[in-house]
């Protein structure tokens, strides 16, 4: 027999949810993907790796077929490996599915209801998702000059209801990197019992040396309230597979610990990060390909006028402001998917070497065709 829903009361709100649901998670806008390419059309729109994956990858995650069997929990040979070569213990080392996950259980970890995240705007698009969920108020201190991130102003938002400070570089989508003397600065001003994440998803991607590195000194981060986190989906090319980690104080990790959802992190997921690490020199290699493209397309288009802030990661952000919806049409037209930011500007994944020249042909068109979109900012 089949339950009849049974009847709504009248004070349902209008979100159209036929349950009771957190009125914070009732404001939410459903999550929405970057649209995934036709066959014609480039996928730019995800900094997504472009190269398909390493044979030798693909070998090892299809040699680790015993799936009958739930896997390590701890993802135990990864975090070990991963401890090994920056110096920590094990404890210090936590494994996620995606590093996204860790910032969830990390944010979990610290906010109770009310309490306070600060973090740049505009930044990662999880960020004041992640605040929400756990209760607490996302503080988003605007970007500076440059759309790079204003130390100062987050630090002078610190309150007594701050628990973690999200610091993205290089900032996605802007592209800027936060420095190391600037890093430094910003934590002797942040009190020593508030959480600073640093989120370091395109660290490999940096070239410029100035550029804060968490992990530069084996040991982990010099300080206890600062936790480093990496990703395998970017550089690594795992975007698919879903593993990220954390390097911190393993009591701050043990907390984030006791938030994670068991046995995320699959046994195929460990495998290639284990076997892609074994491959590193040839996937830097190509993260050097990468980058390379993104100078050169980063060059290219502001030779034709683009406000083109630094560009650090695997993508490079057009400030195409009241007129992002016009210029991100006049891409999708041309089969080029970017992601575009409403009223603020559009970030190109770096992608295929073909995908360069095409990007530039049409932001060089936009140049003629929507001359006061461009001129307010070239
Ligand atoms: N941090 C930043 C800044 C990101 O851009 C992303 C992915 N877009 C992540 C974290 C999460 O990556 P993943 O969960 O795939 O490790």
């Amino acid at each position: 027999m089949t339950a009849q829903p049974g009847p709504v009361p009248p004070d349902r709100p209008a979100s159209g949810i036929p349950v009771r649901v957190r009125p914070e998670i009732a404001a939410l806008p459903p999550y929405k993907q970057g649209r995934q390419a036709g066959a014609e059309a480039f996928k730019l729109s995800s900094n997504e790796n472009p190269f398909e994956p390493l044979p030798g990858v693909v070998e090892a995650v299809a040699a680790a077929s015993a799936f009958n069997r739930y896997p390590d929990a701890t993802a135990g040979r990864l975090r070990a490996r991963l401890a090994e070569r920056f110096g920590v213990t094990d404890e210090g080392v936590h494994v996620g599915a995606g590093s996204v996950s860790i910032l969830a259980q990390l944010v979990q970890a610290t906010c109770s209801p009310g309490d306070e995240v600060i973090f740049a705007w505009r930044s990662f698009e999880a960020y004041p998702w992640l605040a929400v969920l756990a209760g607490a108020k996302p503080v988003m201190v605007p970007l500076a000059e440059g759309a790079r991130h204003d130390l100062d102003a987050m630090a002078d938002a610190v309150t007594d209801r701050t628990r973690a400070i999200i610091v993205c570089t290089p900032n996605n989508p802007t592209g800027p990197i936060v420095t190391q003397a600037e890093f430094d600065a910003f934590v002797e001003r942040v009190p020593g019992d508030v959480l600073v994440i640093l989120d370091e998803a395109y660290a490999e991607f940096v070239t410029d040396a100035t550029a804060v590195n968490g992990l530069r000194e084996p040991g982990g981060p010099p300080r206890a309230n600062v936790v480093v986190l990496r990703t395998f989906s970017k550089a690594f090319g795992l975007a698919g597979l879903r593993v990220g980690y954390a390097v911190g104080h393993p009591r701050v990790l043990d907390a984030a610990r006791s938030t994670s959802i068991p046995l995320s992190v699959t046994g195929q997921a460990e495998t290639a990060a284990l076997a892609s690490l074994d491959a590193e020199s040839e996937l830097l290699g190509r993260v050097a390909v990468v980058a390379e493209r993104r100078d050169r397309l980063a060059a290219g288009l502001r030779d034709i006028g683009w406000a083109v802030p630094e560009a650090q990661g695997n993508f490079v952000w057009l400030p195409t402001a009241g007129d992002t919806v016009e210029v991100a049409q006049a891409f999708d037209e041309a089969g080029l998917i970017v992601r575009a930011f409403a009223g603020d500007g559009i970030r190109i994944s770096v992608g295929e070497e073909e995908a360069v020249d095409k990007v530039l042909r049409i932001a060089a068109s936009v140049v003629s065709d929507l001359p006061e979109a461009h001129r307010a900012r070239g």
